[in-house]
């Protein structure tokens, strides 16, 4: 998803909201659009929330006895949307694997959706719903290995509450039906039952959409065809041939037209509201060189057989694998706004490649906790310089990348407890993009880097990893321990200060990091800009002489996203 845009009314307009489930942070942020307003704002007073109960947050946020004893297979979702009633019900057939011999299972579909029955080879299943948990009894131990299927009933309605009832039903500005989902955080059990996590996906999916004769939907992977079911609603399948994490599972209903486009045998379908059309068709052009530049410096676009889509949506846009979502007016910018503030977000559509870019980080390579989720959204920024470096050369990047500072906070860490549901600041964005920035000034080798970034992403491509994952790699890859690096960064608030004390009668300069990791040692360009010396401060006192003064003497700050304190 995007960070946030400071426009309250779309922010309060659009869909799903984030329950912050951790403990330490309850706090609302919308899925599609996080925060920070450019300028300062006063603090603001925020009403007390109960603090949730563990319990309800140990059944969200960890991989429990009951998740961790199966391995999915595959959804097969099959539901019927009723826009006038705005409610929904269907079956989802999850078939799953056991790894270890038991008779329980864990799924989870919100409490304020009913559950009809739950069918296990022609009988219905004893089950216990506890918060939006939903365990499952199988009348016999399911033994190791053994592949089991239930059929799933539910049903619901959407119910008005922020993050509770997750199908968004409205119409488009000519007032025509306009359904569509967005559930990152507060769950894909906002509107289906899933085994609601990030660490294990399903290998495949079956969507399949039955709405009233008129209407389209458009959902994940490719179209399988539709049928009229006779009764005045027709069924609409699509095929899902790769892994694809909850969240991304997308409808998109409403009175689209459609246009599509190839690039190297890659289908590229594209859908917007009539009225639009023109419009669309001029904008999404932008998507070929963006797939293009991602193709470049990740890998293959990674869901060839689903192909890419961009589909128009009421909000400013979503992830969803293979149907990214599109609501950025059809203009560069982040809602008609230079996001960066430094001129260069204009020259693009950011919806279009920050979203898209999640195809690659995020959907591809997805992380198996959301507490380590900077991986999709650091990232996907960081993703966004990749494409400016192409497409408008590196010093529009390097003033791009550093135009994120402002929006910047530092007041805690990006990467919390894991098995909580703690979901990470707004800094897992900005801050996490100048992290992987700084990452490739350390590295201060180009060739060696963008095979670096070549090399993470098809080492992780279609799996579920950790922060640890992504430091192993980076140590083994370029031979030095980057671990303090990394947890200063990812694990601590604060950026690393470079300290600098001069002593301009002996003409010297004394330095040393102030971090809280205390073995923290990273290089950095310091000195005369354009002439710079290659200084390795670690937290201990090292003196060099120069002929600098204190004012004269300047640190690449451009390059190293750290703090510089000078004194004499
Ligand atoms: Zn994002």
């Amino acid at each position: 998803m995007p960070a946030r845009n400071p426009s309250r009314s779309r922010f309060a307009r659009t869909a799903a909201v984030l329950l912050l489930w951790a403990a330490a942070s309850f706090a609302a942020v919308s899925a599609q659009v996080p925060p920070p307003p450019d300028k300062p704002k006063p603090p603001q007073q925020k009403p007390a929330r109960p603090a949730p109960d563990p319990k309800a947050v140990a059944l969200r946020g960890a991989y429990g006895p009951y998740r961790a004893n199966n391995d999915l297979l595959s959804y097969d979702l099959d539901l019927r949307v009723d826009p006038k009633a705005k409610s929904w019900g269907g079956k989802n057939t999850i078939r799953f694997k056991m790894l270890k011999e038991d008779s329980r299972v864990q799924l989870d579909l919100v409490s304020a959706l009913k559950v009809e029955k739950i069918m296990f080879e022609g009988s219905a299943l004893a089950y216990t719903r506890e918060y939006d948990a939903v365990f499952v009894d199988f009348p016999r131990p399911l033994k190791k290995d053994e592949v089991a299927a239930v059929d799933f009933y539910f049903s619901g309605q959407a119910t008005g509450e922020r993050g509770r009832g997750g199908i968004s039903f409205g119409t488009d500005p000519v007032g025509r039906t306009w359904i569509t989902t967005s559930c990152q955080g507060s769950g894909a059990m906002t509107w289906w039952p899933n085994k609601e996590q990030q660490r294990d996906e399903v290998e495949n999916m079956v969507l399949r959409v039955s709405i009233p004769n008129g209407l389209t939907d458009v959902s994940n992977g490719r179209f399988a065809g539709k049928t009229d079911l006779g009764d005045g609603y027709t069924r609409w399948d699509w095929t899902i041939h790769y892994p694809i994490n909850n969240y991304c599972v997308s409808l998109n209903i409403g009175t689209y037209v459609h246009f599509e486009d190839r690039l190297d045998g890659l289908s590229m379908d594209f859908y917007c509201l009539p009225e639009d059309l023109d419009k669309a068709r001029s904008q999404f052009a932008q998507a070929k060189p963006m797939i293009e530049c991602f193709q470049k410096y990740f890998g293959p676009y990674p869901f060839f057989r689903d192909g890419y889509k961009l589909v128009q949506v009421p909000y400013a846009g979503m992830e969803h694998q293979s149907a990214v979502t599109y609501g950025n007016r059809f203009a560069n910018g982040y809602l008609e706004r230079d996001w960066t503030g430094v001129g260069i977000s204009l020259k693009f559509d950011f919806i279009i490649i920050h979203e898209s870019a999640h195809e690659w980080m995020g959907n591809s390579v997805t992380a198996a906790d959301i507490c380590d989720m900077w991986i999709h959204e650091g990232w996907g920024t960081y993703m966004e310089a990749v494409y400016v470096e192409h497409m408008f050369g590196y010093d529009d990047a390097l003033e791009y990348i550093n135009g994120y500072k402002g929006k910047v906070r530092n007041r805690q860490p990006i990467v919390g407890p894991r098995d909580t549901h703690y979901y990470p600041p707004q800094d897992q964005y900005f801050k996490g993009a100048l992290f992987i920035h700084t990452l490739r000034s350390i590295v201060d080798d180009d060739a060696k880097w963008w095979a670096l970034v070549k090399g993470l992403y098809g080492r992780f491509k279609y799996q579920n990893i950790e922060t640890e994952d992504v430091i192993r790699y980076f140590n083994d890859g370029t031979g030095i321990d980057l671990r303090p690096v990394f947890d200063q960064y990812l694990k601590c608030a604060a950026i690393p200060a470079l300290e600098l004390k001069f002593d301009e009668a002996d003409g010297t300069v004394s330095y040393r990091w102030k971090a809280d990791e205390t073995s923290f040692a990273m290089p950095v360009r310091a000195g005369r800009k354009g002439q710079w010396a290659l200084l390795r401060p670690t937290i201990e006192w090292q003196t060099m002489k120069t002929d600098l003064k204190k004012d004269e003497f300047e640190v690449d700050v451009e390059h190293y996203f750290i703090d510089v304190v000078k004194t004499i």
